[in-house]
């Protein structure tokens, strides 16, 4: 039997080191130095993104948009159930009641045709997430934000160099937020970035992401002292993290190259047993790209799904489901009173993501498509 095989490993660009070397002489740690300039520069230059913020986490990204938007009690949220549970928590932080959205029957993206039945009066915002980097439909979203006056939050997540289009993803809402947690395609360990596109929270930004203080056009020259001019929290990553990061984003033209020919491998060796309906694949819609996040399946039932998992621990291969739609979550299943939301239960049962890492090697992903083969032809 093989060695072990994870379900991810933390991706290595080679420079890591010499970069927080660097950043540790250049005597500055905290944040907002040469590293984390080069990376925010870096993102608004590649992507024509209007201005990025280095955050310490998606999820501080997440907090920081709903701090933006003046989240508060009273508001409605609409996001997707089948996300993770800092898409939404940001906002419960803030007091806002989240009314819970189906994914398509296709994807696990929000549908964008049960949107508008779920607004009003309340609502505040729209929150997307690119499910696998996969672009949801923005444009009838957009439309319905313009209609009824509402805030488009994308959490980008999983999206970083994909497209709705031939627009980026984190490009298109008023903010987005992106992760590079270590299981995401460029990562610092823990880190992330909101991305804000309209241009009414860019000052407010600055001033939230440190500690409600306006010490970021103190920095500028454009004021002479700082001191408390909002409220805020501490959103900045340290420069080593940034050094870290920019290792990643030097990288990024092989990394993806790298995730897309293992996804590739996955879609061919697999095709056989989507033509003979044992499993499904994961949906493109013509107008997205792909990024190669995520290579998931989606199997038939839930039992299915449990003996193939176990099978291939049996097998020394870790392949893990997903998210547990979160309007049936411990926390919020007593205060959903909407509809059933019957795809996103379904992917909670039915999808199952394979390792998909950079080292993984050709003669591992064989070894992975063989033994799901075995499963299948055995059931
Ligand atoms: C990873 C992820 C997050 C959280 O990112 P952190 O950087 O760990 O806070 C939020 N939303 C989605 C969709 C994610 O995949």
């Amino acid at each position: 039997m093989t060695d072990f095989i994870p379900f991810n490993k933390p991706y290595k660009a080679g420079r890591e080191f010499e970069y927080i070397s660097e950043a540790i002489n250049r005597g500055h740690l905290s944040g907002d130095g040469y590293f984390t300039r080069k990376c925010q520069s870096w993102f608004e230059q590649t992507y024509k993104f209007n201005k990025t913020l280095l955050t310490t986490s998606c999820t501080d990204a997440l907090e920081m948009c709903a701090l933006l938007t003046n989240t508060n009690p009273g508001d409605e949220i609409i996001a997707p159930s089948y996300t993770f549970v800092s898409t939404v928590n940001a906002f419960v932080l803030r007091g806002a009641k989240i009314i819970f959205a189906d994914s398509s029957p296709l994807h696990p993206n929000i549908d964008e045709t049960q949107i508008e039945k779920l607004i009003t009066p309340k609502t505040k915002a729209i929150v997307v997430v690119h499910y696998a980097g996969v672009a949801c439909n923005m444009n009838p979203i957009l439309d319905l934000a313009r209609k009824y006056n509402l805030y488009v939050i994308e959490d980008a997540a999983q999206a970083i160099d994909s497209f709705y289009y031939d627009k980026p993803l984190g490009g298109i809402g008023d903010m987005a937020a992106f992760s590079f947690h270590e299981t995401k395609n460029i990562i610092c360990g823990e880190g992330g970035m909101i991305v804000i596109n309209n241009k009414q929270f860019e000052k407010r930004a600055e001033i939230i992401r440190e500690k409600g203080t306006n010490r970021s056009s103190f920095f500028r020259g454009e004021v002479d002292k700082y001191g408390w001019v909002d409220v805020g929290s501490s959103f900045l990553p340290s420069e080593l993290l940034a050094a870290y990061l920019y290792a990643q984003i030097e990288a990024i033209t092989d990394i993806q190259k790298k995730r897309m020919h293992i996804w590739k491998k996955y879609f061919d060796g697999l095709a056989s047993l989507v033509q003979s309906e044992k499993i499904k694949f994961p949906f493109m819609p013509t107008y997205a790209t792909n990024n190669a996040h995520m290579f998931y399946i989606e199997c038939r039932n839930l039992d299915e799904r449990t003996a193939l998992v176990k099978y291939l621990k049996s097998q020394n291969i870790l392949a893990v489901f997903h998210y547990l739609s979160l309007h049936k979550s411990p926390y919020y299943a007593s205060q959903y009173n909407g509809d059933d939301l019957p795809n996103a239960d379904r992917f909670t049962d039915c999808i199952l993501r394979l390792p998909l890492y950079y080292e993984l090697t050709d003669s591992q992903l064989e070894y992975i498509i063989h033994h799901i083969h075995v499963f299948f032809n055995d059931n």
